[in-house]
């Protein structure tokens, strides 16, 4: 085990986001890789609440789908830093940019991958509140992780629709948006429904659905396209079992939106490609 930042040699940049940045590491000793990702601590309280609920949620999950976290050290500057497997594939959304979009086998082998992940978190009452492209890894072995914590939430019985949001909004499901029109029995678990649905849609259709390819999303625009217009749907190119199961992923209302348990046995996941 690693006991010491000081063991690990930084190789380079995985990448960026809003609490901080991934880099690729070697341990020195054993030359084995892994990803670091250190996130500034030096931030206000509520920041602060978030990376510890980071790094329980992280130390607490255990899953061949969910990325694994082998320690977190804390810095003498307050940052703190998650040791974490090492993805050798990236993102899917650098996968989609690199490779363009997803035939209907592979995106039902990530559909499933994904939702054991899901299974997995919504057991532990974790609601990832985040599930997009570029929180999705991948490996060699074509294996789809659950990363990226940083907004996620553990359900406690109080129920929190949580308006308070610091994540990207776009893949926000409409009961985020408005609890009251689209949130009967809004538990928060099938919010991560909704994003995996406009997820694979974009991996299919190779660009954010709710918006003409190449546009920059805007807060007002992508609120009204999400609770006011039509669900994104297939073209016609894709055959009635994906339909199918992004119909029941991306139904605005929480409740009618199948859970992750329905959806693990939908013809779409079950079903043999070979
Ligand atoms: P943020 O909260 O900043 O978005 P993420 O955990 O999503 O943090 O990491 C940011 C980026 O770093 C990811 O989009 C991905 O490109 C890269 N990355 C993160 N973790 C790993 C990993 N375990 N292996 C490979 N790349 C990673
Ligand atoms: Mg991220």
């Amino acid at each position: 085990d690693i006991d010491r930042l000081s063991d690990l040699e930084k190789l380079r940049v995985l990448g960026h986001g809003n609490g901080g940045t991934v880099y690729k590491v070697r341990h020195k000793r054993t030359s084995a890789i892994y990803a670091l990702k250190v996130v500034q601590g030096d931030c206000d309280t509520t920041v602060r609440r978030q990376i510890f609920r980071e790094m329980e949620i992280l130390r607490r999950t255990d899953s061949p789908y969910v990325v694994r976290c082998h320690g977190v050290f804390e810095k003498p500057t307050g940052d703190i830093a998650f040791l974490m497997e090492y993805m050798d594939a990236g993102t899917l959304e650098n996968v989609l940019k690199s490779r363009g979009t997803f035939s209907e086998s592979s995106l039902s082998s990530i559909a499933r991958q994904v939702l054991n992940g899901l299974n997995y978190l919504h057991t532990q009452k974790i609601v990832h509140r985040d599930i997009k492209p570029s929180n999705l890894l991948v490996n060699k072995k074509m294996e789809v992780k659950i990363a990226d914590f940083g907004v996620s939430k553990i359900m406690c019985r109080t129920l929190d629709p949580c308006v308070s949001y610091v994540g990207t909004c776009a893949y926000m499901s409409p009961e985020r948006f408005d609890p009251d029109t689209y949130g009967a029995n809004y538990n928060g678990y099938a919010a991560d429904i909704w994003s995996l649905g406009l997820t694979l849609v974009e991996l299919y259709v190779g660009h954010f659905p709710f918006l003409p390819p190449g546009q920059r999303p805007d807060w007002a625009t992508l609120m009204c396209a999400i609770c006011f217009g039509e669900p994104p749907s297939l073209p016609d190119s894709a055959s009635e079992d994906f339909k199918s199961f992004i119909r029941c992923c991306l139904q605005k209302e929480s409740s009618k939106r199948w859970t992750v348990s329905q959806l693990l046995s939908h013809p779409f996941v079950t079903k043999d490609w070979k």
